[in-house]
């Protein structure tokens, strides 16, 4: 009598693993110390923030930055998308060597003034800041992010913020709200206490006059603080008046700060012809 075939049925879990070879140990630690690192854990600071706590011959203890390179890079890699925030998002490869300047002349300036401004800061630089203008898509908003990031990664600044003028104005409107999860002054609290700010597409709508005044004790507070820095693009003239210009738009007392504050770029075509200089039009020096 023929033998009636097994029954053909899935394997258990535990058939499986008995049937698989012996796990290699040192592979799998090697997957978990990737996996630890991606999540932002670390072997010297264990949690990953950065800072360990050691003791020195004298038994005196005190928390030092932690000096594991990969640890350090990952850190200042949240800080950089912390500021740029949500809608900032999509500019998180940018920077300062990806922004191609295809032979721009005034582009490649301002590229180079990025690079010396940041080499050198917080000492000898000109300015608090650097203003960018020019037509869309000629690359402001990559200058003064890669800026961000450069003083981020090389100087390790560890408050900066991203803002979009549009958006910001809406996230204080909509603090107003029954329903905010944020009030305004810690919007504005941001603002004043960033080492570096990226203030992008200034004046892209006319502001009320209460927008003007937000916007000029934001200047004004940063004007005064030691060792911090605005980059701000615009698409507007960096003249006081005239259509178009940034004066007008934002009020002359705030524009009239931003051009003693900042070093002015402009970002043209082929015809560039204006060159990089000190703003002019300054009321207050
Ligand atoms: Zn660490």
């Amino acid at each position: 009598m023929r033998e009636k075939p097994p029954e053909f049925r899935p394997l258990t879990r535990d058939e499986i693993e008995r049937l698989l070879p012996p796990v290699n140990a040192r592979a799998e630690a090697e997957a978990q110390a990737r996996k630890s690192q991606e999540d932002g854990f670390c072997d010297l600071c264990r949690e990953g923030n950065g800072m360990v706590l050691l003791q020195d011959e004298s038994g005196k203890k005190a928390l030092k930055p932690c000096q594991n390179p990969e640890c350090v890079a990952a850190q200042k890699m949240r800080i950089w998308k912390r500021a740029l925030g949500s809608y900032g998002s999509a500019y998180s490869h940018y920077t300062l060597e990806s922004l191609l300047t295809d032979q721009n002349l005034s582009l490649m300036q301002a590229k180079k003034a990025v690079a010396q401004f940041c080499l050198k800061w917080p000492y000898e630089v000109e300015g608090k800041g650097l203003i960018f203008t020019g037509s869309y898509g000629l690359g402001k908003t990559h200058l003064a992010l890669a800026a961000m990031r450069k003083l981020i990664v090389e100087k390790n600044v560890k408050q900066a913020v991203y803002v979009n003028e549009r958006r910001f104005f809406q996230e204080i409107r909509d603090s107003y709200s029954d329903d905010a999860t944020v009030t305004e002054s810690a919007l504005l609290r941001r603002m004043f206490s960033a080492k570096v700010l990226v203030l992008d597409e200034l004046g892209t709508q006319k502001p009320t006059e209460w927008a003007q005044n937000k916007l000029a004790d934001i200047i004004d507070t940063r004007m005064g603080m030691a060792e911090q820095v605005t980059f701000i693009t615009t698409n507007l003239a960096m003249q006081a008046e005239g259509e178009n210009s940034l004066g007008e738009r934002i009020g002359i007392l705030c524009y009239s700060r931003i051009s003693a504050m900042c070093v002015h770029y402009h970002i043209a075509g082929e015809d560039y012809r204006q060159g990089p200089g000190r703003a002019t039009g300054s009321l207050l020096q």
